[in-house]
C-alpha cells in the first residue's frame, strides 16, 4: 500500500509547476487532483467522475503542461460544451502554463473566425474549443489535429446532453490513436460509459465520492410551492441569505421576469441566458465574480461550469430537466472549501421527479421548516 499522496511536491511535478500552483494558491491538492494527476503524467487514459468545483481542471491541465513543456505546436486539445467553461479552462491553461511556456488558444462559436485562424496558425500548444467550431476548423483545414498527443473530453455527460455526439466522433475519427484520452464528466450515464469503453485504452477510475452526489458541505433544502408562492418565496430566501446567489429558471423568458423582479425591488442582479449577446454574457458573469451583481439568475446549460468562488445560495426556482442538472447546479455553491446552501422549489405535480433526484443522490432533501 502507497500512502495518500497529500502534497503537490509527492505528486512528481517540476519546480516551475510546483512554484506556479504555489502563485495560484493552492496548498494542497484536492481529492480528484491527488487520484488524476500521477497516473496523467505518467501518459494513461483517465476517467475522472468529478463535477465542477472539485478542483478538476486543475487535474487534467496540471499534467497537461508538464508533458508539453518541451516541444512545438498543437499537441493537447481539451473539448468543452460551453463557450463560458472552455474559456474558463483557457485561463486556467495560461495561469499555470506561463512559467513553462504553454499557452493556450480559444476556439469557440460566436467569435472572429479570421482571428481564430491567425491564433490556430502560430501553433498554440493547447488549444480549448467547443466542438462544434473545432469542427468547422477542422473543415476547412485551418487546424491540424494530426500532431495531438493528448485530448480531454471535459464534462463529457453535458456533452452529450447537448448533442455534441456526432462531432465529438469527427473530432475523435481525426485524431492519432497514438494519444493519451482524458475524460471527466460530474455524472456517468451509460452513453458516456461507451464513449469511454470504445475510446479509451485502459483508463484508470479516478472517483471523487459516489457519482451523483452534491458537494457535502451544501445544505439543502425543498420547499414546496404553488406557481403563486414561488416569487414571494424567492424574494424572502434572497433577502435572508445576504451572500452571493445563483436562481435557476428553466426557461429564458422566466428568468428575464425573475430577473426584473429582484431588480426592482433593489436587488443588484443579472440574468445570464442563451438569447443574450455574447457581451452580455460577459458582462453578467463578471459583473456577478466581482460582486456588481449579488444575485445571477442563470438557465441550465449558461450556467455549467461558473466558476465563482463562494456562491453562499443555489436557489432552485424551478426544477432542473434531470437529476443530473440537480447535481451540476447545487454543484455551484459549496466549491472546494467553502460551505453553501442550496433551496430547491417543488410543485405538488414535481414529487416524482423530486424522488428520482433523491434516488441519484441517495439520500433525502430535507423539507424547509420540517
Ligand atoms: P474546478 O473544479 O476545476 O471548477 O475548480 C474549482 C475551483 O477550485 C477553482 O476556482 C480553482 O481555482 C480552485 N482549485 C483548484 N485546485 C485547487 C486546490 N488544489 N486548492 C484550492 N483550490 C483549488
Amino acid at each position: 500500500m502507497t500512502a495518500a499522496v497529500s502534497s503537490f511536491e509527492g505528486l512528481g511535478l517540476s519546480t516551475d509547476m510546483l512554484a506556479r500552483i504555489g502563485q495560484a494558491g493552492y496548498s494542497s491538492p484536492t481529492p480528484i487532483q491527488r487520484m488524476a494527476i500521477p497516473h496523467a503524467l505518467a501518459g494513461q487514459d483517465v476517467i475522472g467522475c468529478a463535477q465542477t468545483g472539485t478542483g478538476k481542471t486543475a487535474a487534467f491541465v496540471i499534467p497537461i503542461i508538464e508533458r508539453l513543456a518541451d516541444g512545438r505546436g498543437t499537441r493537447a486539445l481539451i473539448l468543452a460544451p460551453t463557450r463560458e467553461l472552455a474559456m474558463q479552462v483557457q485561463k486556467v491553461v495560461d495561469q499555470l502554463g506561463r512559467r513553462r511556456g504553454v499557452g493556450a488558444a480559444l476556439i469557440v462559436g460566436g467569435e472572429n473566425m479570421q482571428q481564430q485562424e491567425r491564433a490556430l496558425r502560430q501553433g498554440p500548444d493547447v488549444v480549448v474549443g467547443t466542438p462544434g467550431r473545432l469542427l468547422d476548423h477542422m473543415w476547412r483545414g485551418t487546424i491540424n489535429l494530426l500532431a495531438i498527443k493528448i485530448l480531454v473530453l471535459d464534462e463529457a455527460d453535458r456533452l452529450l446532453d447537448m448533442g455534441f455526439a456526432p462531432q465529438i466522433n469527427q473530432i475523435l475519427d481525426a485524431l492519432s490513436e497514438e494519444r493519451q484520452t482524458m475524460l471527466f464528466s460530474a455524472t456517468m450515464p451509460e452513453d458516456v460509459k461507451a464513449l469511454a469503453r470504445t475510446r479509451l485504452r485502459q483508463p484508470v477510475r479516478a472517483q471523487v465520492g459516489t457519482t451523483g452526489t452534491t458537494p457535502s458541505a451544501a445544505e439543502q433544502k425543498v420547499f414546496h410551492a404553488s406557481p403563486e408562492q414561488k416569487n414571494p418565496m424567492l424574494r424572502r430566501l434572497v433577502k435572508q441569505e445576504p451572500g452571493t446567489t445563483l436562481v435557476f429558471t428553466r426557461t429564458k423568458s422566466r428568468a428575464d421576469r425573475v430577473g426584473r423582479m429582484l431588480v426592482d425591488d433593489g436587488v443588484p442582479t443579472a440574468v445570464l441566458h442563451s438569447n443574450r449577446t455574447m457581451s452580455q454574457r460577459r458582462e453578467a458573469l463578471e459583473g456577478f465574480k466581482r460582486g456588481k451583481y449579488r444575485v445571477l439568475v442563470a438557465t441550465d446549460i449558461m450556467a455549467r461550469g461558473i466558476h465563482v468562488n463562494g456562491i453562499a445560495h443555489v436557489i432552485n426556482y424551478d426544477l432542473p430537466n434531470s437529476p443530473e442538472d440537480y447535481v451540476h447546479r447545487v454543484g455551484r455553491t459549496a466549491r472546494v472549501q467553502a460551505k453553501g446552501r442550496a433551496s430547491t422549489f417543488v410543485m405538488p405535480e414535481e414529487r416524482s421527479q423530486l424522488r428520482a433526484i433523491e434516488r441519484l443522490l441517495g439520500q433525502a432533501v430535507p423539507v424547509a421548516g420540517s
